[in-house]
């Protein structure tokens, strides 16, 4: 009797102290900081010249690097893929999902990275879930990158594994986790090191031929997410770590970028492969990809990025980074994107502002995606961007880096 009646009494009494935090609420903080973000309806295909909310605007804030994703071959690679394969895969992989063109594609990427084997993802982030949360329990170690991208950081966190970072490309501070983390790691624990080959929002390299050799030394696995070098460095565009001729243990990168289409990948051993096929979870529990996107990928896998086109391409895209360089002046980027670091989220979403009114898409990138006051611009060039397109953002550019300097 009496547990019932507090059991009435409990549920008003809950709801007069007790309030929920409101959605609007929570909007309005995050208005107040700053770092509000809403979506902005692109009314054109992915190229330079974008019609956006009604503007016209040249676009410098695609991963379309090589200008592929709305170019005729990938189109066509599409139609064709459609064409003889439809449009939905129907069920995940395991099932009944895994058509001609997954196992085509895969094939593919395995040879294109000198892999015995790869494994594709309905995208990046679900392949670095997958991958990590797969790989890794709780007796294990990640050793991250203090800039890599959310979707590593994401499934670090999912897999339980102990979560250690160094300072951006800070192969010292490296040396010593893998030290300490070395020393105490029980049996047949795992330690991963992950780097991103070239980072999304400052644009610059990894140190990969040390980082590969520290992990080596200290009998650490190494995974390199290389979505924004594949494509556009290396030979073939095999990104980075071909380059270099820097082998790891764990390949990640995406379709999405510059090979113009969808979708996310794993490249590696056959074992890792087959492991990743019977754990990772973002892998069995989603449909598969759409196989007309897969063949359409393998196409662009096979012929486009490795031949005459490919190279065409990213000989245009480096000479659109280089006249952007010359032309602003003081600057050697090291990949396509090129930061201009801004400090405040306001002093950066008054900069993209400034920009768009010049008729230049370069929005503002805010926490959590970088840090707390180091907002900034993000630019990125494609092939498909004319040389008088990048002189004029950069002669915007100087004149925003101007106008705050007399402020
Ligand atoms: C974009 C990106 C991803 C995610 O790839 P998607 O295919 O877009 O999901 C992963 N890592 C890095 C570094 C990226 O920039």
């Amino acid at each position: 009797m009496a547990e019932s009646l507090q059991a009435a009494l409990a549920i008003p009494y809950r709801q007069f102290f007790y309030r929920m935090r409101t959605f609007e609420e929570e909007l309005e903080s995050i208005r107040a900081a700053s770092l509000l973000r809403s979506l902005r309806t692109v009314e054109t295909p992915q190229q330079p010249r974008s019609r956006v909310d009604g503007l016209d605007l040249l676009n410098f804030s695609s991963n379309d690097y090589l200008g592929l994703a709305a170019s005729a071959p990938v189109m066509e690679a599409l139609h064709e893929g459609i064409r003889r394969w439809g449009a939905g895969s129907g069920a995940s992989r395991l099932v009944c999902g895994t058509q001609g063109p997954h196992t085509g594609l895969e094939e593919a990427l395995a040879a294109f990275k000198k892999t015995e084997a790869a494994l594709t993802f309905s995208s990046g982030y679900a392949a670095a879930l997958g991958t990590l949360t797969a790989l890794l329990d709780k007796e294990d170690t990640v050793i991250v990158d203090k800039l890599c991208h959310a979707s590593l950081i994401d499934g670090a966190r999912l897999s339980g594994a102990l979560l250690r970072a160094f300072p951006h490309n800070n192969t010292e501070r490296l040396k010593a986790l893998l030290q300490s983390v070395r020393a105490k790691a029980p049996a047949k624990s795992r330690i991963l090191v992950i780097t991103e080959s070239v980072f999304s929002m400052d644009g610059d390299r990894a140190p990969l031929r040390e980082v590969a050799t520290l992990a080596k030394d200290y009998g650490a696995l190494l995974m390199v997410d290389e979505a924004h070098a594949l494509g556009v460095l290396g030979p073939g565009g095999r990104g980075l770590a071909a380059e270099l001729g820097v082998a790891p243990d764990i390949h990640m990168g995406t379709l999405s970028k510059a090979a113009g289409l969808h979708g996310g990948f794993i490249a590696g051993s056959q074992a890792l492969i087959d492991l990743l096929i019977n754990r990772a979870r973002s892998f069995i529990y989603s449909t598969a990809p759409p196989p007309c996107i897969a063949a359409a990928a393998e196409y662009v896998v096979r012929e486009i990025l490795t031949g005459p086109e490919g190279e065409a391409r990213r000989a245009t895209l480096q000479q659109r980074i280089a006249d952007f360089a010359a032309e602003l002046g003081g600057i050697t980027p090291q990949s396509a994107i090129v930061p201009v670091i801004l400090g405040s989220e306001k002093a950066a979403l008054a900069a993209g502002a400034e920009l768009m009114s010049a008729g230049f898409l370069v929005p503002a990138i805010r926490y959590p995606t970088v840090a707390r006051g180091a907002a900034r611009l993000r630019i990125t060039f494609s092939a498909s961007h004319r040389g008088e397109d990048v002189r004029a953002l950069a002669k915007a550019v100087h004149a925003l880096a101007a106008a705050r300097e007399n402020q």
